[in-house]
């Protein structure tokens, strides 16, 4: 499995996103005030600035906004991964996320902007938490 670095707690910003990705939900905000979908997590609304936002659960479908493949990297962490893709994803609720694409051979050839996607959780050997990651639909 997979070794990533976890959250560290308390964080009073993204407890909520973790304990969702925990439950295999891909979780955002909205503002109370203005409507405005708010990611990544944090205390107040982006466009407005109300501290009033509610929680809720993406469908974890999407479509890749742009990404670099990462050859090498010398973490520990990564280092086992190989090349390995790194994405934007634009979710359908209407936020952009960065994260990894999955589920694919070779990334320098089979990954492509404007791919559908859909959302999975990966459990790490580091902790509790998984990691959001994505996979062509
Ligand atoms: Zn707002």
């Amino acid at each position: 499995m997979p070794n990533r670095p976890q959250p560290q707690f308390p964080e009073l910003d993204s407890q909520p996103f973790w304990e969702g990705a925990k439950n295999g939900e891909l979780r955002y905000q909205t503002c109370d005030d203005c409507k405005e979908v708010v990611f990544y997590p944090r205390a107040h609304c982006t466009k407005c600035g109300s501290g009033k936002t509610t929680w809720r659960t993406s469908k974890g479908t999407g479509t890749i906004y742009t990404y670099s493949v990462v050859r090498q990297n010398r973490s520990p962490a990564f280092a086992d991964l190989g090349a390995y893709a790194v994405a934007y994803v634009d979710v359908d609720e209407g936020f952009r996320m960065l994260t990894n694409i999955v589920g694919v051979d070779d990334p320098t050839k089979q990954i492509k902007v404007g791919m559908k996607v859909k959302v999975e959780f990966e459990k790490q050997d580091s902790g509790e938490y998984p990691i959001p990651v994505f996979r062509p639909a």
